[in-house]
């Protein structure tokens, strides 16, 4: 899960937060993250569109 010190620009959608940052090859990476702890749910996206698209469509296993 990354840490959240990387984050920049980042928007929410329901519990999902969106962000950019640089993965280890220096690539802007768009992550969408779970807020919720109980879920942990991460994953990254090379487009915004795509993370934005993941968000939306999170089942969230907290609720
Ligand atoms: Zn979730």
């Amino acid at each position: 899960m990354p840490a959240r010190d990387f984050f920049h620009s980042v928007m929410r959608i329901g519990p999902v937060q969106i962000g950019t940052h640089r993965d280890r090859h220096g690539r802007t990476k768009h992550a969408a993250v779970c807020s919720s702890d109980d879920c942990g749910w991460s994953a990254d996206y090379s487009s915004r569109s795509a993370a934005q698209l993941a968000a939306r469509t999170h089942r969230c296993r907290a609720r």
